[in-house]
């Protein structure tokens, strides 16, 4: 939080069919369905969360990621990194407050990666849901499905990974907490946080531009990721790999996709992150370890099918 980018804040995704994907992330995912607009976009949480909502569902004929917007510490901050990221050389665009419901004036903007990224201090905070602030209790008696606990991270394939890096963490105030390197030694994945998780948005290098691998939400234990690997078989959703663990990060994990082919991951545990720590690095020649721990082997999927 170096530079006053606080967390992941929300993510809009394209899904095809409104319906099917409400079913998908409330029913399964276990979100919560907020508010809705005029644009017909609907507002989800997860239950922990303070501000109203986290994810936004958009019906589209393709599915993908609109964009993915971090929160920040106060409105001056805003003002502050659209000026640093106009002199890196990129347009940001100032979106009015209220163009997403709720949501204060953000700023917008196109990674080198191709992926529309936006910043934004404001927003509607209902605290989290189903519990009180005061003398709260574990947790809410009615959550649906899988439980998902926050929206944690988005996964990101495009082509110009030092262009991100150096918007990153030189500008927005990122740590590069975990990085996989080719034989060159050239930076073929990075794991980015702004604050003590292990990763708060990532990208894997990628011929095209702006591709959407997933959008992650936490579970707390491994047990509640088998369970959600049970839910996943009872309900026929497409699973892609797992229940497995990875090296990269070592966060417990299963990958699936909702019924607009976007591919979900929910996980538990993992490792931290202060800024003091070093990258940590895998080389390419173990990738199928850095990624599933214990096949040690990639999936041809997980690689190749991004929206
Ligand atoms: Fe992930």
């Amino acid at each position: 939080m170096k530079k006053g980018v606080m967390r992941p804040g929300h993510v809009q995704i394209r899904v095809l069919d409104l319906e099917e994907a409400r079913k998908h992330y409330v029913d399964l995912l276990g979100l919560i369905e907020m508010d809705s607009d005029e644009q017909g976009r609907i507002y989800l949480k997860a239950w922990t969360e303070v501000d109203k909502y986290s994810v936004i569902l958009q019906e589209s004929d393709e599915p993908g990621m609109d964009f993915m917007g971090f929160k920040c510490l106060d409105e001056s901050v805003l003002d502050r990194l659209a000026g640093e990221i106009r002199a890196f050389g990129l347009t940001v665009t100032e979106l009015p407050a209220g163009e997403l419901k709720d949501c204060g004036r953000r700023m917008q903007f196109v990674a080198p990666t191709g992926h529309t990224f936006e910043l934004y201090a404001t927003k509607e905070q209902t605290g989290k849901w189903g519990v009180s602030n005061v003398n709260p209790e574990a947790w809410p008696r009615d959550l649906k499905g899988m439980k998902a606990t926050r929206f944690d991270h988005c996964l990101l394939y495009g082509d110009d990974l030092e262009g991100n890096l150096t918007l990153f963490r030189d500008i927005l105030g990122f740590d590069l907490a975990e990085q996989v390197v080719d034989p060159d030694n050239n930076r073929v994945a990075l794991f980015l946080t702004a604050s003590m998780k292990a990763h708060d948005v990532a990208f894997i290098k990628h011929p095209e531009k702006d591709k959407f691998h997933h959008a992650s939400f936490y579970l707390d234990t491994w047990q509640d990721v088998l369970q959600a690997a049970d839910l996943i078989s009872m309900t026929d959703t497409s699973l892609d790999i797992g229940p497995t663990r990875h090296g990269l990060t070592h966060g417990q994990t299963i990958y699936f996709f909702d019924p607009s082919g976007n591919r979900n991951e929910v996980f538990a545990g993992g490792d931290y992150h202060y800024p003091d720590h070093e990258p940590v690095t895998w080389q390419a020649g173990n990738l199928g370890k850095a990624i599933f721990y214990h096949d040690r082997q990639l999936n041809e999927r997980f690689l190749t099918v991004v929206t």
